[in-house]
C-alpha cells in the first residue's frame, strides 16, 4: 500500500476460490490475490457483501453456505467452469464463539454449530477442491485456523479453539497425503485481527481486548491486509517448499511468555 511497495504479480492466470470473501480477512485477501493477477471467485453466504467484494476485484460471486455440501461443490465447479482451473483454495469462512464459550456454559447445539461452520466447512471445501488440483497436478490450499489452535486461551472459547485445532490437524494431514501430487496444504494461524468478527467479540467485553493486547509483542492487533499478504505468499510459488505447516502470523504471541 505504500508508494515504494514492491508490485507482486505472482498469481497471473491462476484461479482462487475464497470463502468468507465478503468481509475481514477474506475481503482483504480477495483484493490482494486479484492485485497479484489471480481470477478471484468470491464465496459467501452474505449475498450483498459477497457480490460487492467480487465487483470490487473484477471477479465473480457465488452464493455459498460453506456448511452445505451441494453449495460448496457448486462454488468450486463454477470457478472451474468460468476460468478453467482451481489453483488456489482459501478456505476461510468462520464464525466467532458463542457469548460464553466456557465448557461449563456452551450447549451442545452451539458447539455443533461452531464445528459445522469452522471445521466441517473446511472438510467440504478441501474435498471439493482436491480433485481439480489432482487433475492439474498442482494446487495450493490455505485453511484459516487461528493461533488458538496452538495455545490454550485463558478466556474460554472452547468450541472455537477445538474447531481451529481440527482445521490445523486436517490441513497437516492433507498436506502430507497430497504433496506428491503437487498439492500443498497449509493452515494459516492468524493472531487477533482487526476485523468485524473481533470488533464484535470485544464490543461485548472491552476488558478482554485490553488483556489480549498485553500479550502481543507487537503491541497491536493485525490489520487484515497483513494476513492477506501471508495468504498471497502461501498461494504463490514463492512458498513452493512450505507445506503441512501451521503458518503463524501472530505478532509474536506464540513466542511470548
Ligand atoms: P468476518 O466476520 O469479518 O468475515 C467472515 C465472513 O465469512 C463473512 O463475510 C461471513 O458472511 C462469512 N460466513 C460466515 N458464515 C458463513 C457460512 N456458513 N458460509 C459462507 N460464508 C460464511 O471474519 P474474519 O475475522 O475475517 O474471519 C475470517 C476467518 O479468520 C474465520 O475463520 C476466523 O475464525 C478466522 N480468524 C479470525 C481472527 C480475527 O481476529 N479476526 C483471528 C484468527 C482467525
Amino acid at each position: 500500500s505504500s508508494a515504494d511497495a514492491v508490485v507482486c504479480r505472482r498469481l497471473v492466470g491462476r484461479t482462487a476460490v475464497i470463502t468468507g470473501a465478503g468481509s475481514g480477512i477474506g475481503l482483504a485477501t480477495a483484493r490482494r490475490l486479484a492485485s497479484e493477477g489471480a481470477h478471484v471467485v468470491c464465496g459467501d453466504v452474505d449475498e450483498t457483501r459477497g457480490r460487492a467484494a467480487a465487483e470490487g476485484v473484477g471477479g465473480i460471486f457465488v452464493k455459498a453456505d460453506v456448511t452445505d455440501p451441494e453449495q460448496v461443490d457448486a462454488l468450486f465447479e463454477t470457478a472451474y467452469d468460468t476460468y478453467g482451473s482451481v489453483d488456489i483454495a482459501f478456505n476461510n469462512a468462520g464464525i466467532s464463539p458463542p457469548d460464553d464459550d466456557s465448557i461449563l456454559e456452551t450447549g451442545l447445539e452451539a458447539w455443533k454449530r461452531v464445528q459445522e461452520v469452522n471445521l466441517t466447512s473446511v472438510y467440504l471445501c478441501c474435498k471439493a477442491a482436491i480433485p481439480y488440483m489432482r487433475r492439474q497436478g498442482k494446487g495450493s490450499i490455505i485453511n484459516t485456523a487461528s493461533f488458538v489452535a496452538r495455545m490454550g486461551a485463558a478466556t474460554s472459547q472452547i468450541s472455537y479453539t477445538a474447531s481451529k485445532g481440527g482445521v490445523l490437524a486436517m490441513s497437516r494431514e492433507l498436506g502430507v497425503q497430497f504433496a506428491r501430487e503437487g498439492i500443498r496444504v497449509n493452515a494459516l494461524c492468524p493472531g487477533p485481527v482487526n476485523t468485524p468478527l473481533l470488533q464484535e467479540l470485544f464490543a461485548k467485553d472491552p476488558e478482554r481486548a485490553a488483556r489480549r493486547l498485553v500479550h502481543i509483542p507487537l503491541g497491536r492487533f493485525a490489520e487484515a491486509d497483513e494476513i492477506a499478504a501471508a495468504v498471497a505468499f502461501l498461494a504463490s510459488d514463492d512458498s513452493s517448499f512450505v507445506n503441512a505447516t501451521d503458518f503463524l502470523v501472530d505478532g509474536g504471541i506464540s513466542g511470548a511468555y
